[in-house]
This record gives C-alpha cells, structure tokens and sequence, in this order.
C-alpha cells in the first residue's frame, strides 16, 4: 500500500485521474451520461449498493486513507476518523436509513374543480453531476456530496484539490475500484483540470471552497444554465457574553477553533468578547490551548500543519497583529504555526479583513450585544455563527437579528455532523445546501405530476366559446 500512495502521490498535476478514458473531460461526461441514459442508476437497488461500497471502501480503506491525510495535512488519526472517515459513514448510515422514504412520492391534494384526479411530486435524478471539492477536509466535503449524488440515482465526476495530492491520488484509484466505475469518474489536477471539466454540461455542480473559484463556477454554470451549489467560507464569528462560564467556552472554543489546524470552514474566525469578557477569555483561551495541546503544541501528535507554503506565509503574516496571548512560533520546513491568540485586534487590522482560514485566534473587545450585532451585520453573512451567552434574549435576538448559514449556541462546528440539518451558506458564504435529506434536494428534480382521467370531461367550462353561463360558472370557482 505504502508503493502505491507514493507513487499516486507524486503523480503529476493534471495527470489522468483513475476511471478517465482518452478524450479528456468531454469523454469522461459522455461515458457517464450513456450510462445514465440506460437507467441503470435509477432503482434504489443500485443507488443502495454503491453506498454500501463506498461504506466498505471508508472501513476497508481506512489506512490508506489515513495515511494520505498524515501526509497531505498533518492530521491525527483520531480527527481523521470522527471528521473525515466517520463523518461520511454517519452520512452514510443516516441515508440508507431513509432512503426509501425521502423517494417516495407525496401526494398533493386536488381542488373540487379539477376531480377526478390524482396529483403528485416524484423524486427524478438530475443526470451526471461535477463535485469540486477543496483540500482541508479532502475526503468529507469530496465523499458526502457523493453518497447524496448516488443516492439520488445520479452519475457523478468527482474533482479533487490538487492541494492534498495524497488522499487525491487515493481516491481517484479507490473509487473507481469500489464504485461502479461507468457511473462515478474521478478526474484528478489543478484549475487547467477543473476548467475543462466546466466546459462541458453538467446537469448539478456543487463546488466547496473559495468565493473566488466559486465565481468562475457560477459563470461557467450559467453558459449550461446548469443549477449550482456553492459552500463557501467566510469569517464565523463568536460572541460571548458576560456571564458565561469563560473556561469552558474557552474550551469548546479552542476546540472548534485549532482542529485541523485552523483550517475548517465553520472553524470561529475571531471573538467578540462583550462587556469586559475579553481579558479573561484571552487567558482561558490560553490555558485551554496549553491543557489540549501541551506546552510545545509542535510536539503533540494531534496538532496538524499547513498545507502549503502559500497559506503558511499568508498567516504568518498575520502575526503582527493585536497582543499574542499564546502562540505564533512557526517553522517554514514543516509548515508549523502554534495555535495562536491575538488580543487587542482592531477591527480594520489585516486579520480582520479576510477568512483567516489557519490557527490564529483574535479576540476583539466590544462594550456591548447592539455593538456585535450591528458589526456583525457590516460584514459578508458568515457559514456560521456562534455564541456563548446565559441569556434566552440573547439567542433570540442573534436569530432575528443576522443572517448566518448556520447558528451554533454553546459549540462550534458540530451542527454540521447532524445529518438531518441542511449544511450550507448564505450570501457570501455560499448558495443551496446538502447532508442528508437536503442532498437529495439538491441532487435531484421534483417533478410535478397531475393525473386525469379522459372521462368524466369535467373542464368542459374552461373549452372556448366562453359563453354567458361558462363565464359565470369559471368566475365562481377561480
Ligand atoms: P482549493 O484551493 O482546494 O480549491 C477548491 C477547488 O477548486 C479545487 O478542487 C481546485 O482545484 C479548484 N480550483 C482552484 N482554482 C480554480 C480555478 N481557477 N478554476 C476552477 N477550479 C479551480 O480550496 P480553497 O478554495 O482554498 O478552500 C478553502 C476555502 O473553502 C475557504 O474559504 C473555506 O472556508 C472554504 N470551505 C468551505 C466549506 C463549506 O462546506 N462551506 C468547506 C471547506 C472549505
């Protein structure tokens, strides 16, 4: 196993992904649409069958799966199996579970005036759909917008981040072997990749990472009028109020915040600690870093590193910002920046002006709830936002009051492991929504379906000429 992943994973940029055939993007699209075309995706038989091998892929491949996100992000086994490995399998379980009853079609009541008849919405599959999905979580945000492309009855062309080479090459030899290899395709390599792939017609796109790509995205969607979903990022927000447990917001905020070294997209940006709770937190935030990560987090086994350069140099030049609480030693060799808090952030700093989107922490003050409101609400509509406050007011007004793709009170991050939440943005931070019954929403069409039999004729009234009588018997009853 060790072979292969070394091999896959010095494969070339660009290069052939496993399950492509010659004739590039246009071919891999036609090959998966004639499959399409034959029906074969359609019964629930076969749309239950890949999902249980990819389940046995996640089970059965688990270390090299593992070993590829070591290599590509420093990451734990133990994150690499609850975010990653067994995210999918949840997302998974939770699907085969309700399957049957999210395809079933919904009868839909008939007005007096068109009976006899029966009407009725029908779950239809879209045909083959383009998954582009980004490094930090490179098998969650690649295999869960899969299970909802299979499951409801869909071809599918997976695009990996060519910034997590390793897991990269793994699935794209993986998949393949494990999926029916007519109806899913992964096509490995960077945007020259992802641009030939927009070319050619999609029926869905669902495209996780940066609002910049996801323009592109869109406007290579428009040209097929193809229907996009866009889970983008943004800077997630975390109030706290006075009177909270400090330590032990400081705790789940530490948690939420240096997981995968930063690199989450519903991971908290920054806090607004309101009312004097800034100086405290700050301290609580430290010491929960040093009792999770120890003294010298470059040694603890679940820290992770950077993924590249590029994003290295980016944040490290964010250090200068705000009063360091804890953190910013970094060493460029092995892509290491230490979970760092900034306290005394101004609010036009650099740090604040971009999704840090890395393990850099800053705490702004802020006198009171109007004042984290109202600068909330002068900033791009965040993933998510999070707050730690004993008052039901509070929360209440955090509901009414901004607009976020998701709100989590009291924990960051894990509303997105609730299958039966939709996961998605709003605004900036992104379009549509996916996770369980929400996926297949989005991965299929409701078809409207309105059944009438030919005899009795009881729309005769509506047939023209329109007579005294006719029209008197319409206006009474539309
Ligand atoms: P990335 O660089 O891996 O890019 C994502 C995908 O876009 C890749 O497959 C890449 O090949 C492709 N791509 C890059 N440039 C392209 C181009 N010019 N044309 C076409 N395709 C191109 O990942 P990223 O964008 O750095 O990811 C980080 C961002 O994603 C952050 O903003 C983060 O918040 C967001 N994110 C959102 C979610 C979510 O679910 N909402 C999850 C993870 C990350």
């Amino acid at each position: 196993m060790e072979q292969v992943l070394l091999t896959d994973g010095v494969r070339e940029p660009g290069a052939s992904g496993a399950g492509e055939p010659a004739g590039g993007a246009a071919g891999t699209v036609a090959r998966l649409r004639a499959t399409f075309a034959t029906g074969r995706t359609r019964p629930t038989a076969w749309r239950r069958r890949q999902l249980r091998a990819l389940r046995a892929l996640l089970t059965e491949q688990a270390p090299a799966l593992t070993e590829a996100l070591a290599l590509d992000l420093g990451k734990s086994p133990v994150e690499t199996h609850t975010s990653e490995l067994g995210f999918v399998v949840n997302e998974i379980d939770h699907t085969l579970r309700h399957l049957e009853r999210w395809l079933r079609p919904r009868r839909v009541p008939v007005p007096l005036t068109l009976l006899p008849a029966r009407a009725r919405t029908v779950r239809e599959p879209l045909g083959v759909v383009l998954v582009i999905s980004p490094w930090n979580y490179p098998v969650m945000l690649g295999l869960a917008p899969l299970v909802g492309a299979l499951a409801a009855g869909n071809c599918a062309v997976l695009k990996p981040s060519e910034l997590a080479p390793a897991t990269s090459a793994v699935l794209a030899r993986l998949l393949p072997r494990h999926l029916d290899p007519d109806a899913v395709a992964v096509v490995e390599g960077a945007a020259e990749r992802t641009t030939d792939l927009l070319e050619q017609r999609f029926d869905h796109i669902l495209y996780t990472g940066n609002g910049t790509v996801g323009r592109i995205v869109m406007t290579a969607a428009a040209r097929h009028l193809t229907p996009v979903t866009l889970e983008l990022g943004g800077k997630c927000p975390v109030l706290v109020e006075p009177g909270t447990d400090l330590a032990a917001a400081a705790r789940r905020i530490v948690w939420g915040k240096f997981l995968n070294a930063g690199q989450s997209c519903t991971a908290p940006d920054h806090v607004l600690a309101i009312g004097g709770t800034a100086g405290p937190l700050a301290d609580h935030l430290a010491d929960a870093i040093t009792s999770m990560y120890g003294t010298d987090p470059a040694r603890s086994p679940d820290y992770g590193r950077i993924i590249n350069d590029r994003h290295f140099d980016r944040l490290t030049a964010l250090l200068g910002d705000g009063r360091p609480v804890i953190g910013g030693e970094h060493d460029r060799a092995t892509r290491y920046l230490a979970p760092t808090v900034l306290a005394d952030v101004d609010p036009d700093a650099p740090v604040m002006a971009e999704e840090i989107f890395g393990p850099i922490l800053p705490v702004l003050s802020l006198p009171d709830l109007d004042t984290a409101v109202a600068f909330v609400n002068a900033r791009a509509k965040p993933l998510a936002l999070y707050a730690f406050t004993p008052h039901r007011e509070t929360r209440r007004r955090l509901l009414t009051e901004t607009s976020s793709g998701a709100v989590g009170f009291g924990l960051p991050n894990a509303h997105l492991t609730l299958p039966g939440l939709p996961f998605g943005g709003v605004g900036e931070s992104g379009t549509g929504s996916y996770h369980g019954q929400y996926s297949i929403e989005t991965f299929s069409h409701t078809k409207a379906v309105l059944d009438k039999p030919l005899r009795p004729d009881t729309v005769r009234a509506v047939y023209p000429p329109f007579t005294a009588a006719k029209e008197r018997l319409i206006r009474r009853f539309t």
